[in-house]
């Protein structure tokens, strides 16, 4: 396997910018501000087009190492510096890798503690069972005593939600019934990434000092997270198409 791009390598070695530290790669030695990713042989490979795991040429896919329920809510200045996990994989791959995965986000919710009132919305039984009975009103050859009880359902319902004295014709209450919503929206809703991430940057530090005077936020529990997903992946998949140079503590900021 031969993956470099032989012309980048030699245009940087002709202008001694950088030492040749494999036949395939090598390491800058000038700090680029445009190139943004100083020390970072990973980035100047080509990126081949085969799955990582399985070398599959057809079928493949982009798959974000940091699911991206938990990505979309991190800070710019690691959202940016996404690139580093985003890893071309076949279908097959991964399908079995995101079965893993659904797992590991199951044991995040549990460490986190996130409310498992995990639903957007709330299924509203007693309304379904108002509706049933309203549109069963609707039909025909239904035997008389169940129409009985059927018409003490919804007059129950009924009364409750108006005035005693009105009196509303069966027609028109079937009417309302029907139109009962099914669902309602759970004001108690938390999404797991945002919740996640959430107390995942509530640890954090400054750096100061730098010579551009510039203060530099940190989050060291965001990157022991990212870190938890790129050591699953590589535990889960061993990927042996890999670039050798992509590293589970490779930086996770662009900055
Ligand atoms: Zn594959
Ligand atoms: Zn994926």
């Amino acid at each position: 396997m031969f993956r470099c791009n032989i012309k980048k390598i030699a245009w940087y070695l002709s202008r001694n910018l950088a030492n040749q530290i494999a036949h395939d790669s090598i390491q800058l030695n000038f700090k680029s501000k445009g190139l943004g990713h100083v020390g970072d042989t990973y980035h100047l490979e080509d990126k081949s087009n085969f799955c990582v795991c399985c070398a599959a040429i057809e079928n493949l896919t982009m798959h974000h190492v940091v699911p991206d329920m938990y990505r979309r809510h991190m800070p710019e200045i690691v959202k940016s510096h996404a690139s580093h996990d985003v890893l071309l994989i076949c279908i097959n791959c991964h399908t079995s890798y995101e079965k893993a995965a659904s797992e590991l986000k199951k044991k995040i919710a549990i460490d986190f503690n996130v409310p498992l009132n995990g639903q957007r919305r709330i299924r509203l039984e007693y309304n379904i069972k108002i509706k049933k009975a309203a549109s069963a009103l609707n039909r025909i050859g239904i035997p008389e005593d169940r129409i009985q009880e059927l018409k003490n359902i919804v007059f129950t319902w009924h009364q409750q939600i108006t005035d005693k004295t009105e009196n509303d014709k069966l027609e028109g209450i079937i009417e309302k019934a029907l139109m009962l919503p099914d669902y309602e929206k759970n004001n108690e809703f938390v999404e797991q990434g945002k919740y996640v991430v959430n107390q995942l940057l509530k640890d954090c530090f400054y750096i100061t000092g730098l010579e551009d005077g510039s203060t530099r936020m940190r989050w060291p529990k965001l990157e022991d997270f990212i870190y938890l997903w790129r050591e699953h992946f590589l535990k889960i998949m061993r990927p042996r198409f890999l670039s050798q140079y992509w590293k589970v503590d490779d930086k996770i900021y662009i900055e």
